[in-house]
């Protein structure tokens, strides 16, 4: 699942390729891919003006100040030109067209933007603000991590990684986490995050993301506990018995208390 680094990459290139260009028309493939179509008539004529990402969610910023919402759900791909299969919209733009494919119709277009807690990155995303919003919950940290009330953006793959980084177990009550472990986190996620984007995020065998002119990520190459049996710490990983938030997790039985 696209998580903020491949997010976040998809948005810089859509920006780069976009801004400027007026939209004149789009369709919507297989109807059953909407629970209810958008009407996006009022977007054609107007000029892309920026492409912002909120969390997971791209929001494409046309003139008059109207906006249109994407979210890549879990096996989402936006991509310039048309051909494709598991096509569910296009948008055409002067001399582009946008697709978005679409395999596991967990994808959005024309959605609201839902109420979202702090971007990991920004500053106001501290060990004080995780503090307040984690001291008296009793799930798992790592439950609460993906919970994008809390904060937006993080998926499997980075939770997963920032929680080794800092050193703490993926089932610990969020609650009882010390405040120097609060601290180790945030500065963990912010760092683990920042290498991703600046890698183009992470192509794993089973989401295949690519960004819109096909290339793959890298981070993938660099994490140090998703998808490993061995850690980078040199230490044999163990996967949590119960899921959490429906998927296993794995961890470092010695660096991770
Ligand atoms: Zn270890």
């Amino acid at each position: 699942m696209p998580e903020l680094p491949e997010v976040e990459t998809v948005r810089r290139v859509l920006e780069e390729r976009l801004r400027g260009l007026r939209i004149t028309a789009y369709k919507l493939g297989q109807p059953t891919f909407y629970r209810r179509p958008p009407d996006l008539k009022h977007l054609i004529g107007s000029t892309v003006e920026f492409v912002r990402r909120r969390g997971k969610y791209l929001v494409v910023g046309v003139s008059g100040r109207r906006e249109l919402v994407l979210h890549l759900g879990m096996s989402g791909r936006l991509a310039f030109g048309a051909a494709g299969p598991h096509l569910r919209f296009q948008l055409m733009l002067q001399g582009e067209i946008l697709g978005f494919h679409d395999a596991r119709r967990f994808g959005r277009v024309g959605c609201p933007l839902p109420e979202l807690g702090p971007e990991p990155l920004d500053s106001c995303f501290d060990p004080a603000y995780l503090h307040k919003a984690l001291h008296d919950r009793k799930a798992p940290i790592k439950a609460l991590l993906m919970d994008q009330r809390i904060v937006a953006g993080i998926g499997n793959i980075y939770a997963t990684e920032s929680l080794f980084q800092a050193g703490i177990k993926p089932r610990r009550p969020a609650g009882r986490l010390s405040k120097p472990e609060m601290a180790r986190l945030v500065k963990a996620i912010k760092t683990v995050l920042r290498r991703a984007v600046k890698l183009g995020g992470s192509t794993l065998e089973d989401a295949a993301y690519l960004d819109p002119l096909g290339r793959p990520g890298r981070f993938q190459k660099r994490v140090s506990v998703y998808g490993r049996s061995v850690g980078a710490c040199g230490h044999a990983l163990k996967a949590t018995r119960k899921p959490i938030s429906g998927r296993t997790s794995l961890f470092c039985p010695i660096c991770q208390k």
